[in-house]
């Protein structure tokens, strides 16, 4: 089916583009099994000699590899996607590889989570940076979440793998001007749904905030660091747009960070305690000890006479030492992405193992609530009215 129509490189490399398209539109339309045959063959017209030039990592071979890798993996083919994903990150990684391009970088990202993906739990991946949620219940001690038992093939349910490529050659054989290759992903993403877990549930349903409350939060932000302005407001609008609840920063606080937190506070007035965000460090909480960078989780009440949980209050403790070094950076969209994610375990989402989430325990590329997140925000956001 494949066949290299030119003698030339660039008829080759035609050739190949034309192989990613026709597996893309397999991939679409629901023909998996189409796919697969497709991206072989590319692979084998990219092996040719001379088609791929060995001082240049091409973001044409690195997608045919991440898009193989992702179908075995889809289809439970651990081992297979493997070998294709190794490769692939490996490719990604060298020096050569377009990192000024945005697409090419998310394109490794993307490689790398699914790699990540294979590896069993336990064995080196990307480092972890967070751990399970803490919920500063009135018992003092951090209430860790289930340890997951979801399998990545069970949570990886791709509803599209979608790559469109513009893709335009200028050859100049000039010898101290390289042939220039332009790669343009429209958009190379591997767009998943990878569900959604709540941190706690009653009759079937998740605990919620009252969805007709008003949900203050307010920051303590004596120590919040030089450059990390406004993060937590930005947090806070797309959960209060991801929820549907009407969610706000309502003021700065002096309160401090404390495990002991008291859900009715007199600095407050009556009714509950707002919603604390707290720059502090692992000194005052140890929970912040070590890789987590942000820890946060709600504070649930029962009600006497129905007996039913909700949430009343949350809290989120950032580690300030940390997040001062990662905005020197130039990371506050990391910064802000940890927040968004620590803020979606107040309102009661618990981690998925999914890289396409932003609720994945680790900081994976994702800036923003993915489509898992989403509907399980949107179940949150929309529990009784108390
Ligand atoms: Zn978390």
């Amino acid at each position: 089916m494949w066949r290299a129509r030119g003698e030339d490189r660039d008829d080759r490399r035609d050739t190949a583009a034309e192989l990613l398209d026709a597996a893309s539109a397999a991939i679409e339309s629901g023909r998996r099994d189409d796919a697969q045959p497709l991206l072989e063959g590319l692979l084998k017209v990219m092996r040719l000699p001379g088609v791929t030039r060995s001082d240049r990592p091409d973001p044409l071979l690195v997608t045919a590899l991440t898009m193989l890798g992702a179908l075995h993996l889809e289809a439970g083919r651990r081992a297979d996607a493997k070998g294709y994903l190794v490769e692939a990150v490996g490719i990604a990684s060298q020096p050569g590889f377009d990192r000024s391009a945005k697409e090419a970088a998310l394109l490794r990202t993307r490689s790398q989570a699914l790699l990540d993906a294979c590896t069993p739990r336990g064995e080196p991946g990307v480092p972890v940076r967070e751990r399970s949620p803490v919920s500063a219940s009135s018992t003092g001690r951090p209430r860790r979440s289930r340890r997951s038992s979801r399998r990545w093939p069970a949570v990886l349910a791709f509803t599209a793998i979608v790559f469109f490529w513009m893709f335009a050659t200028t050859s100049g054989q000039n010898l101290v001007a390289p042939a220039v290759v332009k790669l343009r992903f429209a958009m190379p993403a591997l767009f998943g749904d990878g569900g959604y877990t709540f941190l706690a549930s009653q009759d079937g349903q998740p605990v919620t905030f009252s969805s007709c409350r008003q949900l203050r939060v307010v920051i303590n932000d004596d120590l919040r660091p030089k450059g990390a302005e406004n993060l937590v407001e930005q947090a806070v609008a797309e959960v209060a747009d991801d929820t549907g609840l009407e969610m706000y920063v309502a003021g700065s606080t002096d309160e401090p960070a404390s495990l002991e937190r008291p859900p009715v506070q007199a600095r407050y007035g009556a009714g509950w305690a707002p919603i604390l965000v707290v720059w502090t460090t692992p000194d005052v909480i140890p929970a912040l000890r070590g890789s987590p960078i942000g820890r946060g989780g709600p504070q649930s009440v029962t009600d006497q006479a129905t007996g039913r949980r909700y949430y009343a209050t949350g809290q989120v403790f950032l580690d300030a030492p940390a997040i001062t070094r990662l905005v020197r950076e130039g990371r506050r969209s990391t910064v802000r992405a940890i927040v968004t994610h620590e803020l979606g375990h107040v309102v009661g989402l618990g981690h998925v193992g999914s890289p396409f989430e932003l609720m994945q325990k680790k900081v994976n590329g994702m800036r923003h609530f993915g489509p898992g997140d989403k509907k399980g925000l949107t179940r949150l956001g929309h529990g009784p009215c108390l």
